[in-house]
């Protein structure tokens, strides 16, 4: 980007975006950052649990990166994200860099999935990127079961434990036929009316959605959103 481009990302990012304190900064695992937001803003805005946040972690752009709070204290203006520090991206860096008390800017939050639904039982599906949504899910429902796909199950399986996200959880490996995730999924599925949340990566949401049409207990409601695509950046 140009000097002057830049300059002009700056002066329209600081026009539209508010900006957050890190007020909390915690790693729950070497590829896993726990981050408390703290903002004046935060104090009047409209939170709905599944909702997103976004940061852009660059000056000089207007890149921004989607983030799922797990809860919002509107009373404090103060929220949590939980995010998977993969990669070299511009957000996951910025995770690895941040420090206590250093701004940032922030968009949200706005609409994504709207958890408030999920009243009865739910069959949560999700990767790395959905642990916050699933800790955002876990204040609302108590009839959950959670099946994750991840790179590395034993460092996720502890993550979550970490989190308390203990109780009828299964982590399977993440594979390109995704078959031991639909195995897994297709035995979770339960015998009553229930709800199908899935998010993560694009292809797996496709694959879930497409595989729980053919299930002997389907869902009554599936909700999806592709969190991240293979090769592509920053999903909104
Ligand atoms: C509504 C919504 C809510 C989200 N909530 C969360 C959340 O709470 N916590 C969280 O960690 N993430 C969350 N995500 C996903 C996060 O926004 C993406 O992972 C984002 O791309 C990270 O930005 P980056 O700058 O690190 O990488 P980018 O610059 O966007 O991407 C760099 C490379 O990494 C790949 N990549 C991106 N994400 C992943 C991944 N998870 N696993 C493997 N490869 C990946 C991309 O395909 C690309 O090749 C959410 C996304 C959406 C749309």
């Amino acid at each position: 980007m140009t000097g002057l481009a830049a300059r002009l990302a700056d002066l329209a990012s600081d026009a539209m975006l508010d900006t957050a304190q890190v007020t909390g900064y915690s790693r729950l695992s070497p590829e896993f950052a726990r981050l408390e937001l703290s903002a004046e803003a935060f104090r009047t805005a409209t939170w709905v649990p599944g909702a997103k946040l976004q940061i852009r972690p660059r000056r000089g752009s207007m890149s921004l990166r989607t983030y799922t709070p797990t809860k919002w204290d509107a009373g404090r203006g103060v929220t949590e994200l939980i995010a998977y520090t993969h990669g070299t991206g511009p957000a996951a860096r910025w995770f690895e860099q941040v420090t206590d008390g250093q701004a940032c800017a922030v968009f949200g939050p706005r609409r994504s999935i709207d958890l408030r639904g999920a009243t009865g039982p739910v069959l949560f599906i999700g990767d790395e990127s959905s642990v916050a949504l699933a800790c955002a899910l876990r204040t609302l429902a108590v009839d959950l079961r959670f099946v994750f796909e991840a790179r590395d199950p034993a460092g996720l399986t502890d993550v979550l434990g970490r989190l308390g996200i203990i109780d009828r959880v299964a982590v399977v490996a993440k594979s390109g036929d995704r078959a031991e995730l639909l195995g897994q999924a297709r035995h979770d599925a339960r015998p009553v009316p229930y709800s199908l949340i899935v998010t993560g990566d694009a292809a797996t949401v496709h694959a879930v959605r497409r595989d729980s049409r053919g299930w002997d207990r389907r869902p009554r409601q599936v909700t999806g959103k592709a969190y991240w695509a293979e090769g592509r950046t920053g999903l909104d």
